[in-house]
């Protein structure tokens, strides 16, 4: 099928891309024949490479027995396992796992079970999640609610209770004297401010993304500001929820990136490279101590139909598996500093990369007219789209955004599966240089 006939399903947008026909490694192919490097991992989801033999024999064997049997009918061994698995990557007493099809439902369970937990115990004036702005956390109503990006968010206001939120770190923006550890201090003190002003008793978790995905680019805080947070949690008998839907699975060199500050989240959501896009598949981890009082209080009111159907579990059992055997978050730690370094030399050639940021393969940078300031392009020259478009004619697929929750600019995410070799970062950075050429 290659005729473009007028089309039935719609997205965001009207634009058109081309027809995928296959993907193996770090590659997908269109119905044309043509060959594109998925430096994006589409959405950052294909962390261990399309077509793995090993996932896809799993899946097949699973598929054979049983592909879904209802969870409250019948329990089954792949969720056991994954759960087990799971946890076993997880910081200590982070133990507890509740599996759903995607992001957005792993941060809406972490936020049902939170307030579940509060109300199970007595908590019953804290319901409000502080989160960030800017921000994303899935589209779903709930986590919809502590998404900082008033584009998104601004419809649906009078549908949901509106969250309170607190300045993200920029750092990078910043034109000040402070050194990074006060910065890092400064905007974690914004949620101590926060929790005063709206009454500690009202507050029940607070939500964060430990490196910005599609709402910042990439964006790392200094790193006095994680174990800040976590004290000023632990203060007010708050939770910290670790949105980790684009962080986890080794995306930024570690399986989860709380271990680069050493942060033990309460609860935990995982998505996009858990299942590295072989199924609809999300977790949302927590600490056994909120989940014993919800379930002895007659249970977790929350579920969703498809959640942990053995399909889905096998596949994410074999992920999982793939990413140690292979050592992926090992890899991605080397690639990434690897490729950081290539995309630094980037900024020697051309003036209008106004920045690198990022960690592991979660790279991004911005193009600007003005590095000195960081002043964006002029929103006209369309410059996101135009260096989309040169790049996928080379055969390179990379994820922009003219935007990064109101802060206007042209952001780049460079993020390849972790199996990339040093071949293909030749290859991304090849076509990339000639791309912004
Ligand atoms: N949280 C974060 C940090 C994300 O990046 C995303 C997806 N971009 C989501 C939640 C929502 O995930 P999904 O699109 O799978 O619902």
């Amino acid at each position: 099928m290659t005729a473009r006939e007028p089309s039935h399903l719609f997205y965001q947008s009207r634009l058109r891309r081309p027809l995928v026909d296959r993907a193996e490694g770090v590659y997908i192919w269109d119905v044309d024949g043509k060959r594109y490097l998925d430096g994006s991992s589409g959405a950052m989801v294909a962390n261990i490479g399309h077509s793995n033999a090993r996932v896809l024999e799993t899946m097949r064997r699973q598929m054979e027995k049983a592909t879904f049997a209802y969870r409250l009918h019948f329990e089954n061994e792949p969720a056991e396992r994954l759960a087990a698995k799971t946890a076993s990557l997880m910081p200590e007493g982070i133990d507890r796992v509740f599996f759903v099809s995607g992001g957005s439902e792993a941060v809406e369970s972490a936020i049902k079970l939170a307030r579940q937990y509060a109300v199970a115990t007595g908590q019953d004036s804290r319901w409000k999640v502080i989160s960030r702005m800017p921000s994303y956390h899935g589209s779903t109503l709930g986590a919809l609610a502590v998404t900082g990006y008033d584009p998104l968010t601004a419809p649906f206001l009078p549908m949901m209770r509106e969250m309170p939120k607190i300045a993200a770190p920029r750092a990078y923006l910043d034109r000040d004297n402070l050194s990074p550890h006060e910065r890092g201090l400064k905007y974690a003190d914004l949620l101590r401010d926060k929790i005063l002003e709206e009454g500690a008793e009202t507050v029940l978790a607070f939500i964060m993304e430990p490196v910005g995905g599609a709402s910042t680019g990439a964006l790392v805080a200094p790193d006095s500001y994680y174990g800040r947070i976590r004290e000023i949690c632990d203060e007010f008998g708050i939770l910290l929820i670790y949105d980790e839907v684009m962080t986890g699975a080794g995306r930024t060199g570690r399986f989860l990136a709380a271990e680069h500050w050493g942060i033990t989240p309460d609860l935990i959501a995982l998505s996009k490279g858990f299942a590295a896009g072989y199924a609809p598949l999300g977790a949302m981890v927590a600490h056994n101590r909120l989940v014993e009082p919800v379930l002895d209080a007659g249970g977790f009111q929350h579920g969703y139909t498809y959640a942990g159907n053995p399909l889905a579990c096998a596949a994410g059992l074999a992920v999982l598996e793939e990413i140690e055997r292979e050592d992926l978050c090992g890899n991605a730690e080397r690639m990434g500093s690897a490729l950081k370094e290539r995309l630094e030399l980037l900024m020697k050639r051309f003036p209008f990369i106004g920045d690198v940021r990022g960690k592991g393969l979660l790279l991004a940078f911005e193009l600007v007219s003005d590095r000195e300031t960081m002043t964006p392009l002029p929103a006209a020259q369309n410059a996101y789209l135009k260096l989309v478009d040169e790049a996928y004619s080379r055969g390179l697929i990379i994820y922009s955004r003219r935007t990064r929750g109101g802060r206007e600019g042209d952001h780049f995410m460079v993020c390849p599966p972790l199996i990339v070799t040093r071949e293909h970062l030749d290859e991304i950075v090849d076509k990339l240089t000639d791309s912004l050429a």
